[in-house]
C-alpha cells in the first residue's frame, strides 16, 4: 500500500466510476454528436452560472484556450507570479497567444484591486503592452492552495470590468476553494469571462477540463480546441467519469482538507521542518533545514512506501486526494514522526 502524496492527479477512477464509463452513451464530438460530452458541458455551465462550456482533454489546455479568445498578440495579461499559466503551462501564453505577462506578487497568490490598478498600463501610451485581462488562480496551488472568498473576487471583477478589462479564472482546485467557503458555485459565472476547471485532480476522474465560458466565446473556444489537438470523438466515456465526479466526489473534498491539516500538525513539530506554509486546502508545501536535502528526505520517505513531491531546492509538497485514506494518513504520520536525519 503505497501512499502518494505527489499530487491529486495520482487517482484511480473508482469501480463506480468506471461502470458509469463504460455504460455512457457515445457519439463523434467533433460532429457535436456526443451526447454524453453535451450532459458534462450543460452540467458545467449551470453549476458555475454561465450559458457555455467546451470539454477538453486538459487544464492546461482550457486555460491557454481562455487566454487566447479573450487576447489579440502584443497585449498583456495580469497574473500572480507563480501563476500556473505562466510558470507550467511550457510558455503556451507567449507560444499560442503571443502576449506578455505582467507578474504581480498577491497575498499568498491572491490578487488585490490595490495591486492591479498601479500594473495597468495606459493605453494612451503606445510604448505599453495593451492590459486586456486579469487572470486569476483559485486554489492557488504555488501558495499550498490558498483560496479567495467570493467578496473577494467581486471585488477584483467589479474593478477589473470598470476598466474595460476581461476575467479568466484558473480553477483547476475551483471546487477546493468553495468547499471551505461554503460560496455558490452558480455566483462565479457574472464574475469571469472564461472559467476553466479540472476533473482530474481533487475531483479524481482519469482526464478531463472544462471551459466554462460567455455564449458568445463558445465559438471562438471550439475553433481553438481543434487548433490545438483537442477535439475528441467518443469522449463520452471520459466525460462520464466527470460527470460522475461532479456528483459524488465533490462533498468530500473536505476529508482531504482535513487529512491535509493533520500531516501539516506533524510536519510543523519536526526538527528538520524549517518552516511550513498555511495549509488552506489539499495541498501541503514546506522548507526542509539545509542540512537535509529533499532528495534524502524523499528517498528516506519512499523507504516506507510514501511518495511526496520535491517543489524547488528546499521545499516539498504534498497534495491530499481521493486515493490517501485513513490508514494512510495514521501510517504517514507514524513514519514521518519516526524519520530522523
Ligand atoms: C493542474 C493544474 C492545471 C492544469 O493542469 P493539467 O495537468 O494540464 O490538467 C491548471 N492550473 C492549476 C493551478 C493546476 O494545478
Amino acid at each position: 500500500m503505497i501512499a502518494d502524496l505527489r499530487s491529486d492527479t495520482v487517482t484511480q477512477p473508482t469501480p463506480d466510476m468506471k461502470h458509469a464509463m463504460w455504460a455512457a452513451p457515445l457519439g463523434d464530438d467533433v460532429f457535436g454528436e456526443d451526447p454524453t460530452v453535451k450532459k458534462l458541458e450543460e452540467k458545467c455551465a449551470d453549476l458555475l452560472g454561465m450559458e457555455a462550456a467546451v470539454f477538453c482533454p486538459s487544464g492546461t489546455m482550457t486555460n491557454q484556450i481562455g487566454i487566447n479568445v479573450l487576447t489579440q498578440p502584443y497585449q498583456e495579461v495580469i497574473c500572480y507570479k507563480g501563476a500556473h499559466i505562466y510558470k507550467y503551462e511550457g510558455g503556451g501564453l507567449a507560444g499560442t497567444s503571443g502576449v506578455s505577462v505582467r507578474l504581480l506578487e498577491g497575498d499568498r497568490g491572491r490578487l488585490r484591486v490595490s495591486e492591479i490598478e498601479p500594473n495597468i498600463n495606459n493605453p494612451k501610451d503606445a510604448h505599453q503592452p495593451l492590459t486586456t485581462v486579469v487572470a486569476l488562480e483559485n486554489t492557488v496551488v504555488r501558495e499550498a492552495g490558498s483560496f479567495y472568498s467570493l467578496d473577494q473576487i467581486a471585488a477584483v471583477s467589479g474593478f477589473a470590468r470598470s476598466r474595460g478589462l476581461h476575467l479568466h479564472l484558473d480553477g483547476a482546485r475551483l471546487f477546493n476553494a468553495l468547499a471551505e467557503t461554503g460560496d455558490d458555485p452558480q455566483a462565479y459565472g457574472q464574475h469571469f469571462d472564461t472559467i476553466s476547471i479540472c476533473l482530474s485532480k481533487g475531483l479524481g476522474a482519469p482526464v478531463g477540463s472544462v471551459l466554462v465560458c460567455r455564449k458568445e466565446l463558445e465559438p471562438a473556444v471550439r475553433r481553438m480546441r481543434k487548433v490545438l489537438g483537442g477535439g475528441m470523438r467518443q469522449a463520452g466515456m471520459l466525460a462520464a467519469a466527470g460527470i460522475y465526479a461532479l456528483d459524488h466526489h465533490v462533498a468530500r473534498l473536505r476529508e482531504d482538507h482535513y487529512r491535509a491539516q493533520q500531516l501539516a500538525q506533524i510536519l510543523a513539530a519536526q526538527r528538520w521542518v524549517k518552516s511550513i506554509m498555511p495549509v488552506d486546502t489539499n495541498i501541503i508545501i514546506f522548507e526542509l533545514v539545509p542540512s537535509v536535502t529533499p532528495q534524502q528526505f524523499l528517498a528516506a520517505l519512499e523507504s516506507h512506501q510514501v511518495k511526496a513531491l520535491a517543489f524547488g531546492p528546499t521545499q516539498i509538497r504534498m497534495v491530499t486526494h481521493l486515493d490517501f485514506t485513513d490508514a494512510m494518513l495514521t501510517r504517514a504520520t507514524e513514519i514521518i514522526k519516526k524519520l530522523s536525519f
